[in-house]
């Protein structure tokens, strides 16, 4: 990277999903304005710009699924669909004053942290900058993950995973197989059976499904939220407070759960009745430890006679059929995986080079871990939105964005009162400490104890979910504590690693 060529920014922010176009509001409301924020893609908007398939729709209440700051008293529906998040993310983008700060098409390639200049070289795909501070909101979910299955180059139709929809597939009369039974999947199976000629679904395992009360938001309600916006206020203090309350079953209480699975059995027997169907569709294991799914028109779409459920794994394709594990065969014209994200490899780590030329994936080999979720060591001034341990098994993903966004007003904050040229970089001896404590109490967990799921990482660690309430996340990420940090500053002033002890004397 040339030098002349690169613009210096105080803050470069990847990614303008909920996470990206959160810290860029935080930023401006903190008074910062010099900073960019870098998108691979050619708009924003995400998760919600990237997943246009048939039935796309967030599964947690729209009121609750949106920014506390920027209430939408207009969304249409309960659960809205994904034109309408999406557009939510194109106006909040104008109302906040975002677009100068856009620089689109503008993929991440290369982070290197600079050790002399405390600051970051950033590569993209449309120009170099360095940057004091780097803000990772690259998305948890944003990068498909695609199995490897043996003959596939030989199936002559098309294939595309449910995040890269291929609109050009006229799904009239085809036979689109669907692979896995995540939250995509079970979007997408409704969505596409009343107009494809058949749908085969393979089924690796079978997932708890729950009702999704999701109705139209009334004119009524719509006006209320409008003209007395504490009424919408109040709806999202329900939606959450429900929410809440549900946390110990999963974190301290897995065996309270069966209560549920009774539920979920009942809401399967109303819409299947063929006894087979209804056994290889009962899961075996105890419900929450993958994430619980939410549907009312995922069981009456398997029972129609155009679909059909392969109770086991795709394992081959040979030119246009499909070999199940089992041996079981379907021929098929398209082939749609949704077969989930890469979460526990994210791309971006292999990406960033932090202090001793040491990459995020490198020093994550044994599994992610970041101090309150945001800060791993040895990467000075690089925060994560959506870091380790920061998912949620029942509630809104924005929440634990809102209270990382606390976090990183209070990180620039910090800096400020530094003065000079400094740089925080977490000590490994609190991000251990952290997560220690994290995994402490994931051991009672239903993610850990209930199945293998992929909340796992390769080593069998719960490294996604956050293992307490969001209000618990809430408080613990409302400050820095300085003495979590060391404080870099550059080698000629002179060069040394203040004590938090020192500096906190220096305040
Ligand atoms: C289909 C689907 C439905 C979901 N429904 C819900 C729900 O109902 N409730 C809920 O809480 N959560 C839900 N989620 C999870 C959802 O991902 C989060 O709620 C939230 O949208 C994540 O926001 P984000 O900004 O962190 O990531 P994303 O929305 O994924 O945004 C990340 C952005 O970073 C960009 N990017 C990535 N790498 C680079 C790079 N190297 N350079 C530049 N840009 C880059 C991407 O292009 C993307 O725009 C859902 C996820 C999916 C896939």
């Amino acid at each position: 990277m040339a030098e002349q060529m690169r613009q210096h920014v105080r803050v470069a922010v990847i990614g303008s999903g909920f996470g990206g176009l959160g810290a860029a509001i935080r930023l401006r409301r903190e008074g910062i304005t010099d900073f960019v924020v870098l998108e691979r893609a050619g708009s924003v908007g995400g998760t919600w710009r990237d997943n246009t398939y048939p039935g796309c729709a967030c599964d947690v209440p729209s009121h609750l699924y949106s920014f506390s700051f920027a209430p939408n008293p207009a969304w249409p529906r309960s659960f809205s669909g994904q034109p309408h998040i999406r557009a939510y993310l194109e106006h909040v983008t104008d109302t906040f004053g975002i677009r100068p700060h856009l620089r689109l098409n503008a993929e991440v390639r290369q982070l290197r942290w600079d050790e002399e200049r405390l600051h970051w070289e950033v590569g993209t795909a449309s120009g170099d900058y360095t940057a004091d501070v780097v803000v990772s909101a690259a998305g948890p979910l944003a990068d498909p993950r695609v199995p490897e299955i043996p003959g596939l180059d030989s199936f002559p139709g098309k294939v595309f995973h449910s995040a890269r929809w291929d609109h050009g597939l006229d799904l009239r009369g085809k036979r689109v197989a669907v692979i896995g039974t995540g939250a995509s999947a079970i979007q997408i199976v409704p969505g596409i059976q009343p107009e494809a000629g058949r749908v085969t679904l393979f089924q690796r395992t079978p997932p708890w499904v729950l009702p999704r009360f999701d109705r139209p938001v009334s004119a009524a309600e719509r006006w209320l939220h409008t003209r007395l916006p504490v009424t919408a206020a109040l709806r999202r203090g329900v939606l959450w407070g429900i929410r809440e309350l549900q946390v110990s079953n999963f974190t301290k209480h897995p065996e309270r759960m069966r209560v549920v699975e009774k539920l979920a059995l009942s809401h399967m027997r109303k819409a299947i009745a063929d006894p087979a169907l209804r056994a290889r569709l009962t899961p075996d294991y105890r419900i929450g430890c993958k994430r619980i799914l939410l549907s009312s028109d995922y069981y009456p779409a398997l029972a129609r006679p155009n679909v059909d459920l392969v109770a086991s794994e795709l394992a081959e394709v040979r030119g246009s059929t499909l070999v199940a594990a089992d041996g079981t065969e379907a021929e098929a014209d398209a082939i749609v995986f949704g077969t989930g994200f890469r979460v526990t490899d994210m791309p971006i780590a292999e990406r960033v080079t932090g202090a001793g030329g040491v990459t995020l994936a490198e020093a994550w080999k044994g599994g992610m871990a970041a101090l309150r979720g945001t800060s791993a060591a040895g990467f000075p001034n690089f925060l994560t939105v959506i870091g380790p341990n920061t998912g949620l098994g029942n509630s809104s993903m924005i929440l634990i964005i809102e209270s990382q966004l606390n976090y990183l007003a209070d990180f620039m904050r910090q800096l400020d009162t530094l003065g000079g040229k400094a740089a925080l970089d977490a000590r490994p001896s609190a991000v251990n400490a952290w997560n220690r404590h994290v995994q402490r109490r994931m051991e009672r967990t239903v993610w850990n104890t209930g199945c293998r799921s992929w909340y796992l990482d390769a080593n069998g660690r719960n490294t996604v979910v956050w293992p307490g309430t969001t209000a618990e996340f809430r408080r613990v990420t409302r400050q820095v504590n300085l003495a979590e940090y060391q404080v870099l500053r550059p080698p000629r002033t002179p060069r040394r690693a203040v004590s938090a002890a020192t500096t906190e004397a220096a305040r």
